[in-house]
């Protein structure tokens, strides 16, 4: 299979979501990171981008919320190539009425090679990579064959 590169930055386009059982979590995660994050560019749905704000006093693109069309309005983005990576803490104990929008971001982010941190222990891994500080070549399968599959 070949393969198509795309380029990260130093400056990470970095999307951020969490169910509400999750919010408590992901808001200690991005108080502890704060430095960090504020060095690159956020963007959240709805209800969590504001919670951000409030909390943190930092500037947040926010969509609408998840359950509103944000998941799908983040899985537009991806595939557009408007987000680098993703902080996803979604709630594994709860059905949520935009199941379907959930499944969709995972499966968009996985199409396109975007790294997605689903707890703490993976965003963790994530923001401590050194690649958080460096250029990066994300790989992404050439779909050129897919795209023309009807014109032979
Ligand atoms: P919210 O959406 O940030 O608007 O709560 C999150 C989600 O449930 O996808």
């Amino acid at each position: 299979m070949s393969y198509k590169k795309f380029e990260i930055g130093q400056k990470k386009k970095i999307a951020i979501v969490a169910h509400d059982n999750k919010k408590t979590d992901l808001i200690e995660w991005v108080k502890f990171n704060k430095d960090l994050l504020a060095k690159h560019d956020l963007c959240a749905t709805g209800t969590t981008g504001s919670l951000l704000e409030l909390e943190l006093g930092i500037e947040i693109n926010k969509l609408q919320s998840g359950p509103l069309g944000g998941d799908q309005q983040l899985g537009a983005k991806i595939a557009e190539g408007e987000i680098d990576f993703m902080i996803f803490f979604w709630d594994p104990l709860e059905p949520h009425p935009h199941d379907p929008d959930v499944k969709a971001l995972l499966r968009i982010a996985v199409v396109w090679n975007i790294p997605i941190a689903c707890n703490r222990a993976s965003a963790d891994f994530m923001i401590s990579s050194p690649l958080m500080t460096e250029e990066y070549q994300r790989f992404v399968p050439d779909y050129k064959s897919y795209r023309e599959r009807l014109k032979k």
